[in-house]
């Protein structure tokens, strides 16, 4: 039973149905994933998504699933879909290391919120998903357990940080994934790998077991095969919760319902500073092709100017090492993960456990957040940072007096060669340019697949929204994959 069922295109909601109407057991399902999961992803050269499979735990659920079946009654609204969560949100009993050997041997004692309530809702948690080292990264390059690959290309990188979210996703390994966003790391990787990719409102999602990489920009989102599959999910995860002072207090709208409405009227702003004449021209025509679909669907495209855009790549370099340095001097090697036992005093213990745990990425991004921290130089760094950082807020802000939404590349390019970055951080930090704005304004932004290089790489559009309206990006984005879909593009 249930071996008829087509993996790779399975949605949230026709997983559900399937279990439901006894198509499959929600049993038979999960194991026909960790089949699909060992043919795909575990050898050497394969995609490398799976850092973990949590096997008994989705076993457990899915029987508590089937009981219901049994019963006669109706499954909760994500009963029995397979679900992957990126390493970065910790997990009961189960080891969880945010891609970084320092965390190699942590077992938490407790749930990440947003992992719960999936769960709470029906969703069955397959595993733990590779990523960069402690979310750091635009490749995937940057995790101890090694790099994840690109189900569209093997040879190419998934994106990051969120890569082992993006590339489950897209190999159909997982019918969705959580991924985390701290400066495109939802997005630009669901751009990498063909899929779609949600960063919701800063505050909308608890952080409540989120390892933390920088407070002030971290987000747990959804990554999905549709718009649509990204609206059910976000509705489970998103709501106050009392263990995260910083989420929010503002009602959860039926997201599902609100995406059905129509586009038409609605204003979108095209920033010209997201167009330069330099960049690469397939984005640039995928984008472009992509506006005109939805004008043809009755929306009003509109230049806009978001002036302080050049200077977001330092902001947000500057803000997130700066609090990446503060966040990662836990890692000390006393309470919990690696300890080096190369030691004989306990601060060749610190320095020794440190500099054997962490890779070269995070050991970069502590020491530049430690001197932009440092008395002397935090004015001309973090204090005026922090001050651009506002006036990209108030682009933002100003921008949505006029539109409803906005649309822009992803990224610069589509997926590049593993090792083609991997030893100029420069250029990987400019792989964020079109990501890094959203998240310094604590607006939402989902990333859908609009298009296709030449080589076959997916092309993903960006559609940022009013902070709190994730009902309207998720609204144009769906509108967009059915306009793109009747053209047969
Ligand atoms: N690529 C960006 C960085 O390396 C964003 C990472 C993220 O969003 N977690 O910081």
């Amino acid at each position: 039973m249930g071996g008829d069922l087509d993996l790779d295109v399975l949605t949230v909601s026709s997983a559900r149905a399937a279990v439901q109407e006894r198509q499959t057991t929600a049993a038979t399902l999960v194991e026909n994933f960790y089949s699909k999961i060992e043919a795909k992803d575990r050898q050497a050269g394969q995609i490398n998504a799976y850092l973990n499979l949590t096997r008994e735990r989705a076993f457990e659920q899915a029987k508590q699933l089937d009981a219901i079946v049994d019963r006669g009654d109706p499954l909760p609204p994500l009963g029995g879909v397979p679900i992957a969560v990126k390493d970065v949100m910790v997990t009961r009993g189960i080891r969880t290391t945010a891609g970084s050997k320092i965390l190699g041997n942590y077992v938490p004692a407790y749930d990440c919120t947003a992992i719960q309530r999936l769960e709470q809702a029906g969703a069955i948690i397959l595993g733990k998903l590779n990523c960069d080292e402690f979310a750091m990264g635009s490749s995937n390059e940057n995790s101890a357990w090694g790099p994840v690959r690109n189900p569209r290309d093997l040879s190419r990188v998934p994106g990051g940080s969120s890569g082992g979210s993006a590339a489950s996703v897209a190999a159909g390994t997982a019918v969705a994934a959580l991924g985390s966003d701290t400066g495109g790391s939802v997005r630009q990787p669901a751009a990498f790998c063909g899929v779609v990719g949600l960063m919701p409102t800063y505050g909308r999602v608890s952080r409540y077991g989120l390892i933390a990489f920088a407070s002030s920009l971290d987000h747990i989102g959804p990554l999905t095969k549709s718009a649509k599959d990204a609206a059910i999910i976000l509705r489970h995860l998103a709501g106050r919760d009392v263990m995260d002072t910083t989420s929010a207090d503002v009602p959860v709208p039926d997201y599902e319902q609100e995406i059905g409405k129509p586009v038409r009227g609605l204003r979108i702003g095209v920033p010209k500073e997201y167009f330069p004449a330099e960049m690469d021209s397939e984005v640039r025509a995928a984008v472009e092709s992509g506006l005109k679909l939805l004008a043809e669907a009755g929306c009003e495209i509109k230049t806009i100017s978001l002036p302080h855009t050049r200077y977001a790549i330092p902001t947000y370099y500057v803000i997130a090492t700066a609090e990446a340095s503060s966040n990662l001097a836990r890692y000390d090697g006393v309470r919990y993960g690696y300890r080096s036992p190369n030691a004989r005093t306990l601060s060749e213990m610190y320095r020794r456990t440190r500099d054997e745990g962490f890779g070269a990425e995070v050991k970069r991004r502590i020491m530049l957040g430690t001197y932009a921290l440092s008395a002397g130089y935090y004015d001309a760094y973090y204090l005026k940072a922090q001050k651009v950082r506002t006036l990209i807020a108030q682009d933002f802000l100003a921008a949505f007096k006029e539109v409803d939404s906005i649309v822009t590349p992803t990224t610069p390019t589509p997926a590049f060669k593993l090792g083609e970055k991997s030893d100029d951080p420069l250029a990987m930090y400019l792989a964020d340019i079109f990501t890094v704005t959203a998240s310094l304004a604590g607006i939402p932004g989902i990333s859908i697949p609009c298009g296709n290089s030449k080589d076959g790489l997916p092309i993903g559009m960006q559609i940022l929204g009013r902070h709190f309206e994730e009902a309207t990006i998720l609204r144009v984005a769906h509108a967009f994959e059915h306009a793109r879909a009747s053209a047969g593009r």
